[in-house]
């Protein structure tokens, strides 16, 4: 596994996300999570979970991997970003209170004896418990079991290129085409997520993005054709998730019309064969890009599948529509 701190400057730098943070001994970096103790960055708390359960793929969201199933997600505490309209800022924005910690043995145990084919890391930023998510990853290649990472795709490069040759499957926030909104909104930047989302397409993970579409904050639809611009300079068949905001955390804005997801959904659909509406009344069915054909009947949580060969094509057609079915 690759180092994830070094020595600049007589000061111990933490090298795993964008921030760099060079925490004084004894001291957390920005993220509350990792910590430099005698000279080395480690996570205290691996190992310890805040919350589990068995979901719906769709609730990820992943609509084109593993449709129709269920996935063993767990989570974390804390995150790279300070998000002010986190939606999981219950477990995002605070250490840990419980001290049961799982090593990674025994949770992949725990999954082979419960016959749970999938597991997620989700609901606070599974990249900060990097080591310990890396070991588990590894370890479930090894067993068969499918990996997912729902990410803000906020890490650096290195440990991202190693971490997903283990991951079969990720959604990634694209929460902005703007900088600006990164630096205010998310102690962050862009470009490292840009790059993430590269690096993983790249690996042939497979991959879909969402945005939390927030009233009067990155609503704009120029950012909607400059998202699915970029996502189309990848590839067409990407699917991209368009989220309606409700207040949260810090931030209190009115949650955004349906109207505005609609118009967003229309005009990524300009240049994406796969765009979805998520938080909102209206379907989320999946067509084939090629012959029209329903593929993917979507009720809130729940996937009818319909009309696919056993290789993910399009009965109708056999056009290959990024669908993967086992
Ligand atoms: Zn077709």
């Amino acid at each position: 596994m690759v180092k994830l701190y070094k020595k600049v400057d007589n000061k111990i730098q933490c090298d795993l996300c964008p921030n760099l943070c060079k925490p004084d001994n004894l001291k957390f970096g920005a993220c509350n999570i990792r910590k430099n103790v005698d000279s080395k960055i480690i996570n205290p708390y691996e190992g310890i979970i805040s919350s589990s359960s068995l979901d719906p793929i769709e609730k990820k969201p992943l609509y084109h991997f593993l449709p129709g199933s269920k996935i063993y997600s767990i989570g974390f505490f804390g995150c790279t970003l300070k998000c002010k309209f986190c939606q999981n800022y219950a477990i995002s924005q605070f250490a840990p209170r419980a001290p049961q910690a799982i090593t990674p043995e025994e949770f992949v145990n725990f999954l082979i004896k419960n016959n749970y084919k999938s597991v997620a890391f989700t609901y606070s930023e599974p990249l900060l418990y990097y080591e310990w998510v890396y070991k588990t990853s590894k370890l479930c290649k090894e067993k068969g079991v499918k990996t997912v990472l729902v990410t803000n795709g906020y890490i650096n490069p290195e440990p991202a290129n190693e971490l997903l040759n283990f991951i079969d499957a990720a959604n990634i926030d694209f929460k902005s085409s703007k900088d600006d909104f990164y630096v205010e909104m998310c102690s962050g930047h862009l470009t490292p997520v840009k790059e993430f989302i590269k690096i993983a397409f790249n690996k042939n993970v497979h991959i879909e993005l969402t945005t939390l579409v927030i009233t009067d904050l990155n609503d704009n639809i120029e950012e909607c054709v400059e998202i699915s611009e970029f996502i189309s300079s990848l590839s067409k068949d990407i699917p991209y998730h368009i989220s309606k905001y409700h207040p949260a955390y810090k931030l209190n804005k009115r949650p955004t019309s349906e109207s505005t997801i609609m118009e967003w959904t229309m005009e990524a659909s300009l240049r994406l064969n796969y765009v979805y509406a998520g938080n909102v009344s209206f379907s989320n069915d999946t067509y084939c890009k090629n012959c029209g054909n329903i593929l993917i009947n979507r009720d809130y949580y729940t996937a009818d599948i319909k009309n696919l060969n056993e290789d993910g094509t399009c009965r109708q057609c056999l056009t290959d529509n990024n669908i993967i079915l086992h």
